[in-house]
């Protein structure tokens, strides 16, 4: 099995999917390429984005969880939220196997060792601040704090494409009861704050896991989901995930069928019931 698939998504954006079922996208500009979250960090990420760009790669987190931070370590420098710098305690070799062989998805092997995950080594990690604005040479790349499933998850919107990259800050899934998620009402703040600035520019709403682009109304959706949550008319449903990591959690879905709404409708939001605020 190859050991990263990439999808040309048009207008200098790929999409990277290696092991663990998340995707990365490199944004390529005339001056330089950034990419956007690094994996798992199995198999040697820095070395593949060379392949697919001979511009300089700036590295950018969307936030700290292992599967989107993991493979950091393959570079001297990469730029995240400090807000969600002690997360990357979780995100050690142990954690990052044990993480692989729990998911069993897009794997290529039946047992990962820790012989397979990068070392965790020291790396410059520079903070990004809301509203930041990168300039790649004919594009730019602005940062946007969309606090919900971390405190210091971003979102990144590209002035060419005018995609918002969004990380897990809003999608069919969107994990809010975990320990560094933020109340609901901060994040439905979030929400709000970036329909109004940014859904007025933005073409589509770019996610990481299952999907690449979602469906316009997914924003709605999820701000549909919050007031539902905090006004205690949403539909409760138990949260049952395969992932053993969340067993006997108190959590609940929004809205009844998980990541498959049974309404069809895209966007959902598991949140602690014992945490509703
Ligand atoms: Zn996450």
């Amino acid at each position: 099995m190859a050991k990263f698939i990439t999808k040309d998504m048009g207008n200098g954006i790929i999409r990277i999917e290696g092991q663990g079922a998340v995707g990365m996208y490199l944004v390529i500009g005339e001056n330089k390429a950034v990419l956007l979250d690094t994996g798992l960090g199995a198999n040697d990420l820095k070395s593949f984005v060379s392949t697919l760009t001979d511009k300089p790669v700036e590295v950018y987190l969307t936030h700290g969880h292992l599967d989107h931070a993991g493979g950091m370590y393959y570079f001297d420098e990469v730029h995240m939220s400090h807000k969600d710098l002690s997360m990357l305690e979780g995100n050690s070799k142990k954690d990052r196997v044990d993480y692989l062989n729990l998911i069993k998805r897009f794997m290529g092997k039946d047992e990962w060792t820790e012989n397979d995950v990068c070392d965790v080594r020291d790396v410059n990690i520079i903070d990004i601040k809301d509203g930041e604005v990168n300039d790649l040479g004919g594009r730019s790349l602005t940062a946007v704090d969309f606090s919900g499933h971390t405190k210091g998850s971003l979102a990144f919107y590209d002035d060419k494409s005018k995609y918002l990259f969004v990380g897990d800050c809003c999608n069919n899934s969107t994990f809010l009861f975990l320990e560094d998620s933020t109340s609901i009402s901060h994040y439905l703040g979030s929400l709000l704050r970036v329909k109004e600035e940014w859904l007025p520019k933005m073409d589509a709403m770019v996610i990481c896991h299952d999907y690449d682009i979602v469906p316009e109304d997914c924003l709605d959706n999820v701000i549909d989901c919050c007031e539902k949550i905090l006004n205690g008319t949403d539909d409760k449903e138990e949260f049952v995930h395969p992932n053993p990591m969340f067993a006997g959690m108190p959590v609940r879905w929004a809205y009844e069928g998980g990541a498959d709404r049974k309404d069809k409708k895209f966007g959902n939001v598991a949140y602690n019931y014992k945490r509703v605020n």
